[in-house]
């Protein structure tokens, strides 16, 4: 078997009815996202074709790590998708997981494939499924991030995943490109209010800038800069007060491709956000400070006038 075919497998911390347990978490190699238009995402730059057996191979390879209580698996598309995880394949890995006693499996889909006949046979498994609904605004969700889907839709999906007994997980992106700083923080907290009755959890994803993507060509141009870590603080704070489950993982924090401040405080602001995504305590967020905070207020006064990105 190549090398392209092996699943990308960790172990992490992961919230389970309100308490922290140990998750695996495994990236299956699949054919990716049939949508694949988004401006941000270059996940399927690591799709690859994976047949039937190649699929049930992964699971295998990626389940020798031993149990867990969570297993959360990405497919960087639609785990729903017949096209990149086939019925039998899904119904192999809930057998699995069952056998292995995990109590909890996460996975994700685009709201299409979010269907009563896909979902059955997972009747009885404690199931959350994330959606990248991104944005609550339809417009922004369109103009912005190119997703293909509308707010409808994502309210439909999380009425079908509620009516199973399942739970939805609703991903937001904190800065898509041609908003500024502010209105990005704006978008996300009118956004997480306006899934709180429709997802269990909310999941804040920073934008990074990935690889062939129209992000990136905007970055190299200089005409967008991935989100400041104090505006993740900030949602974050904010979102609190509304009263949701949110997490987030400041993935590649600190980077120039990632969410970032000053360089000298990405490191602890980033561990302040993953404490407080785990245990869900505000504290955590109160005690970061750094003098660059004042060039992040000063971005979020001028950079809806300037329209590019000052800092
Ligand atoms: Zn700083």
């Amino acid at each position: 078997m190549g090398s392209f075919t092996k699943p990308i497998v960790w172990r992490e911390k992961e919230r389970l009815d309100d308490r922290i347990a140990d998750c695996l978490t495994i990236i299956l190699r699949t054919r990716g996202c049939r949508w694949d238009s988004c401006y941000m995402c270059g996940y399927t730059n690591d799709a690859y074709p994976a047949t039937r057996d190649e699929l049930i191979q992964q699971i295998d390879m990626a389940l020798e790590e031993g149990g867990a209580e969570v297993v959360k698996i990405f497919t960087s598309g639609s785990f729903f998708d017949d096209a990149e995880v086939p019925m039998e394949v899904r119904a192999y890995l809930r057998d699995r997981i069952r056998d292995m006693g995990a109590k909890k499996l996460i996975v994700e889909s685009r709201p299409e494939f979010v269907e009563k006949e896909r979902l059955d046979d997972f009747k009885g498994v404690n199931l959350e499924v994330g959606i990248g609904l991104e944005t609550a605004d339809d417009e922004i969700r369109e103009l912005c991030i190119n997703k293909g889907f509308s707010f409808e839709d994502f309210v439909r999906a999380t009425e079908t995943l509620k009516e199973m007994g399942f739970r939805a997980k609703c991903y937001l992106l904190l800065k898509p490109p041609f908003l500024s700083e502010r209105e990005a923080i704006e978008d996300a907290v009118k956004s997480i209010k306006a899934v709180k009755n429709y997802a269990d959890v909310v999941s804040l994803n920073l934008t990074n800038v990935q690889k062939g993507t129209l992000v990136e060509k905007l970055w190299r141009a200089k005409l967008y800069r991935p989100p400041w870590l104090w505006s993740a603080v900030e949602v974050l704070k904010k979102a609190k007060d509304v009263g949701v489950e949110i997490l987030c993982d400041p993935v590649a924090a600190g980077k120039k491709r990632g969410p970032h401040n000053c360089g000298k405080c990405d490191a602890d602001v980033s561990k302040a956000i993953r404490e407080f995504s785990l245990t869900q305590d505000a504290k955590k967020l109160e005690d970061i400070k750094c003098e660059c905070i004042l060039k992040w207020g000063k971005v979020l006064e001028l950079e809806s006038y300037s329209r590019i990105p000052l800092l």
